[in-house]
């Protein structure tokens, strides 16, 4: 057998009560499947590695089905046409789509869509073109309605929806604070991605005043990626009418104790704005939002740093890295060259 007879899988074993890992995960190799009409069968380059994921292994999900036991992983990534029964895709193509944990699928035209490489590279459209760019860029523009001048905090800064929606505040003009675990992460966001002030919150004694001493104006947009103590210690210094963006909680994925936040009262006096969203809410707007990120990719003002490990087994160690903040930018998994 060689490498292109068989897919290797990562299929799902058991839940998770905490944190996910590989014991949770177990590779399984099954014969490669032509494609039928309507399908194709394509190489996975790029698996993206995603706090969602571990919200789609629990048992209550939320807002998908759950992945059962003995399925590959959900993941989505960017791939090489091998052979296409898909009118428009030929063999060599690159393509994004839900390919899952696994090698070689072949899938459904619904699954997959080619990729324009005059916006970007294959690792751009996993990076600074992939889906947790343009959370970012909708979390900011739609939901948190950003005005150039504004004072804008970001949590899970150096992270991949951080990276991204901290550029976009100072492409914006924004004044941008952005918070995140460790000094090495701070002086990348300060040093490299030009933001004003960061806050390393693993060394804060007390978070409220650290972001006090440095929005001494106050916060008139917080991009929440972390939810618990971070949001509460926020929403201590939000401005009038200022908007919360509420993108991600990863400090209470998966956690057995959840942290109520105590201070809400705040919103109400001061007409503040907190906002849920999921980036598909603006599926019919991607092709507008790709091409301006494309452009400031292009112009030099956007970037983001990728974190790729090496291989397929890796994936399931991927997805605990992203809970112990060991991830430093954009998650994937290098699949194939
Ligand atoms: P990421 O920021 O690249 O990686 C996760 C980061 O979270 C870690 O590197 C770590 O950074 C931080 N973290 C982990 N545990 C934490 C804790 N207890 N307290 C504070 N920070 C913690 O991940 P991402 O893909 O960009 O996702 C960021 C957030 O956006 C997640 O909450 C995700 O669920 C959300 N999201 C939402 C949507 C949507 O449609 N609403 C779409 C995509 C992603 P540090 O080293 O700084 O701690």
């Amino acid at each position: 057998m060689t490498q292109l007879d068989y897919n290797r899988q990562i299929l799902l074993r058991a839940r998770p009560d905490g944190l996910a890992g590989p014991e949770h995960f177990e590779e399984f190799l099954t014969p490669v499947r032509p494609p039928g009409a309507g399908e194709a069968l394509v190489e996975s380059m790029y698996l993206s590695i995603d706090p969602a994921m571990r919200t789609w292994i629990a048992e209550k999900p939320g807002y998908v089905p759950a992945v059962s036991i003995g399925s590959v992983m959900r993941a989505g990534g960017v791939a090489r046409v091998l052979q296409s029964k898909i009118s428009g895709l030929e063999p060599g193509d690159l393509v994004q789509g839900r390919l899952g944990w696994q090698t070689l699928p072949t899938l459904p035209a619904i699954a997959l869509q080619k990729l324009d490489l005059s916006l970007g590279t294959a690792e751009d459209w996993i990076g600074p073109l992939g889906t947790s760019a343009l959370t970012a860029y909708f979390g900011m523009k739609s939901v948190g309605e950003l005005q150039p001048g504004s004072t804008v905090l970001v949590s899970g800064a150096a992270g991949a929806v951080g990276q991204i929606a901290s550029q976009i505040a100072k492409i914006m003009h924004c004044r941008v604070i952005g918070i995140a675990g460790g000094a090495a992460k701070c002086a990348f966001l300060r040093e490299r991605i030009g933001l004003d002030h960061t806050i390393d919150y693993k060394a804060s004694k007390d978070l409220i005043s650290s972001i006090a001493n440095v929005a001494k104006m106050g916060v008139d947009i917080y991009f929440d990626n972390v939810g618990g103590p971070t949001l509460e210690a926020a929403l201590e210094n939000m401005n009038h009418a200022g908007r919360v963006v509420l993108c991600g909680r990863i400090s209470q994925t998966g956690s057995a104790a959840p942290y109520g936040i105590k201070n809400l009262g705040i919103a109400i006096g001061k007409r503040i704005k907190l906002q849920g969203f999921i980036v598909s809410d603006f599926h019919d707007q991607y092709p507008h939002a790709r091409a301006w990120l494309a452009g400031e990719i292009k112009a030099g003002r956007l970037q983001q740093r990728l974190h790729l490990l090496d291989g397929l087994e890796k994936a399931p160690e991927g997805l605990r890295m992203l809970f112990t903040g060991d991830n430093f930018g954009k998650l994937a998994v290098k699949v194939s060259h």
